[in-house]
């Protein structure tokens, strides 16, 4: 057995001592930019699939694909951009619609369809609208984006409680 010097015991327990009390004054955690990014997404995602389900559906289970008109579960539909995603766009309401995964992730959104039903739902000239709208530039701070998470939060209760 090797007998340790007192001193480096003692400087041992004390490095040991300084670590721990360094976790206590660990300020909180600020949830990363993606994190924030992601949650308003979720909310905003399910706002949107939730609304479309009720329009094309009358029901919250279940909603058709706004380029193939499939009728699916609402678990198998994505929230799906009518322009690829950019800041402008990001959370468009108009531009952002219940679409079928296939339409939305192999298709490359099934554009031409998707064109035809944005006129039929919103109205004539809005995918020009939603064009020029998607080439804007929108910086989010995490506050935004935490804001835009509970403005969804609150939409999608009022859809389930009707
Ligand atoms: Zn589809």
């Amino acid at each position: 057995m090797i007998k340790q010097h007192p001193d480096a015991l003692q400087s041992k327990s004390r490095g040991i001592k300084n670590k721990s009390n360094s976790r206590i004054p660990k300020k909180v955690k600020q949830p990363s930019k993606k994190t924030v990014k992601d949650n308003a997404w979720r909310a905003f995602s399910r706002y949107i699939r939730l609304r479309d389900c009720l329009k094309t559906t009358g029901s919250l289970e279940y909603g058709e694909c706004v380029s193939c008109d499939r009728t699916l579960p609402i678990e198998l539909l994505d929230a799906g951009h009518f322009i690829p995603k950019k800041s402008g766009n990001y959370f468009s309401e108009r531009g952002v619609n219940a679409q079928c995964r296939s339409c939305n992730r192999f298709h490359g959104g099934n554009q031409l369809e998707y064109r035809k039903e944005i006129i039929c739902r919103y109205g004539e000239g809005v995918d020009l609208e939603l064009e020029e709208e998607s080439k804007q530039i929108i910086k989010r701070t995490p506050q935004d984006l935490t804001n835009i998470e509970k403005q969804y939060k609150i939409k999608v209760e009022e859809l389930l409680n009707g």
